[in-house]
């Protein structure tokens, strides 16, 4: 086979895949943080379109031709044969990578980027707000506003908005309004400096001072990036794609491998294919969800009832969880940092339909360079910790002489991420495994449901 299989602009699917309707048992529902009622999205936050595709029983939604039209400026995206890797672990197995860094932004997150921003301008609004950590979402997010005219002001977490200047400056290149949170736009922030003129900020205070503006503002919607079912949704035109490029040569995945943070890009990529495996046609495809042991929610956490947010403000989701009061080790380098999980991953892993593995850090750097070394591509931390996986399951095969077809979801690449692996060959990176007792502690502060 050739290193890469292409598809033509043509061939790139025109819908979306819904998980929600093929799931063997109904998804938990939202609850209100007050009330502790079945809820939707916060209307006065979210577009309609995006509520009613939240909860969605359609199994194909169509993706709107000016969204189509945007995709195609890096879509289809490449689904390459790892043929280098496999000779530099000297393995049997066949490794395949879906490849999303070769979106302007670097990875997956224009996916949805471009659809919300889409939708938000349909329905007549004129700005969006949003928070972003060390800049991946900000800057989809400001490429998808600027295709759709749209004002973004993007709160962007204070040490992150010293630390990363280039990606602030990506985002201001795509016309947004960047801000260190906490800042004196918002209410919240002015009172957290107030308290504290020197704070560093946190995504939770980002996420407070986004949603704030977004309800002060009438014409103004909110945005997230990641764990909410319509962003998963958004993502899975690149399994789709990853599996017609996979039928174009006859093979289908025995393990697919992925990270998640939120959920969002992985789900994108299995979703077609754990369809699969619901319906009783591939009973032994396994998947493999990846998680930092800094940050070990499906692995450590219970699957119970906690707040989407650290204010408490969000509705309340069953989901594996540290605990909304989470506070991500300052030593970890990648953005796998939030306190829950996408409901949707919680609820297959609880079926048994997924595993979920945890890996610390160093290994993890150490693979991605494997990885670079022999495919040329950088990979951003955050995939990276599927590659340590990949890697792993390779030398299985390899032990065992097994040719399985491994295919690994390849979120972005780590060209903003050099400070970490700088980090890494200066022997600086620590590995730190979250400790039991906080987990518990933390859970101490769940609602009571
Ligand atoms: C944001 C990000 C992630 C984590 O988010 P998910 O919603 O779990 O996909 C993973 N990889 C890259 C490259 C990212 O930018």
């Amino acid at each position: 086979m050739d290193t890469k299989v292409i598809l033509t602009e043509k061939e790139m699917p025109t819908s979306w895949y819904n998980i929600l309707p093929d799931l063997p048992q109904p998804l938990p529902p939202l609850l209100h943080p007050g009330t502790k009622e079945p809820t939707r999205l916060p209307p006065p936050l979210f577009p309609e379109a995006l509520n009613e595709q939240e909860f969605s029983t359609e199994r194909y939604i169509e993706i709107p031709e000016e969204v189509q039209e945007i995709y195609k400026l890096w879509r289809p995206t490449p689904l390459n044969r790892a043929y280098r890797l496999e000779k530099a672990l000297d393995t049997p197995a066949r490794i395949y990578y879906k490849y999303e860094g070769v979106s302007p932004a670097g990875s997956h997150k224009p996916n949805t980027a471009v659809a919300q921003a889409y939708y938000v301008k349909k329905e007549g609004f004129k700005r969006i707000s949003t928070e972003t950590g060390a800049g991946q979402w900000g800057s989809a997010l400001a490429m998808g506003c600027m295709f759709f005219g749209l004002e973004c002001k993007v709160y962007m977490v204070k040490v992150s908005y010293y630390q990363k200047p280039y990606r602030r400056s990506m985002m201001e290149t795509w016309g947004a309004k960047v801000v260190p949170s906490p800042g004196e736009d918002t209410e919240i922030g002015r009172r957290i400096l107030a308290e504290d003129p020197d704070s560093p900020g946190s995504l939770g205070i980002a996420i407070s001072e986004a949603v704030e503006d977004a309800f002060a503002h009438d014409d103004t919607k909110y945005s997230l990036g990641s764990v909410l079912n319509h962003v998963l949704l958004h993502q899975t035109i690149a399994g789709q794609e990853a599996k017609k490029q996979l039928e174009k040569i006859d093979a289908y995945p025995d393990i697919i491998v992925g990270c998640i943070g939120g959920g969002s890009n992985f789900s994108g990529v299995f979703f077609p294919f754990v369809k699969d495996k619901i319906e009783g046609r591939r009973p032994d495809l396994q998947v493999i969800c990846v998680e930092p042991e800094a940050c070990p929610s499906v692995t450590k956490g219970p699957y119970t009832w906690d707040y989407g947010d650290v204010a408490g403000l969000a509705p309340i989701v069953k989901m594996y969880t540290l605990g909304h009061t989470f506070i991500p080790p300052k030593i970890h380098a990648g953005g796998l940092r939030y306190h829950g999980m996408a409901p949707i991953i919680c609820h297959l892993h609880h079926l048994g339909l997924i595993d979920c593995r945890a890996e610390h850090q160093i290994p993890v750097f150490k693979s991605a360079v494997v990885f670079a070394r022999a495919e040329g591509i950088i990979p951003a931390p955050e995939p990276a910790h599927a590659i340590k996986v990949v890697i792993d399951e390779a030398l299985k095969c390899k032990q065992s002489g097994e040719k399985k077809n491994i295919l690994l979801a390849l979120s972005g690449h780590g060209h903003f991420d050099m400070g970490a692996y700088d980090e890494y060959f200066s022997g600086r990176l620590e590995d730190y495994e979250y400790p039991k007792e906080k987990v518990e502690e933390a859970l101490t502060h769940l609602p009571k449901v």
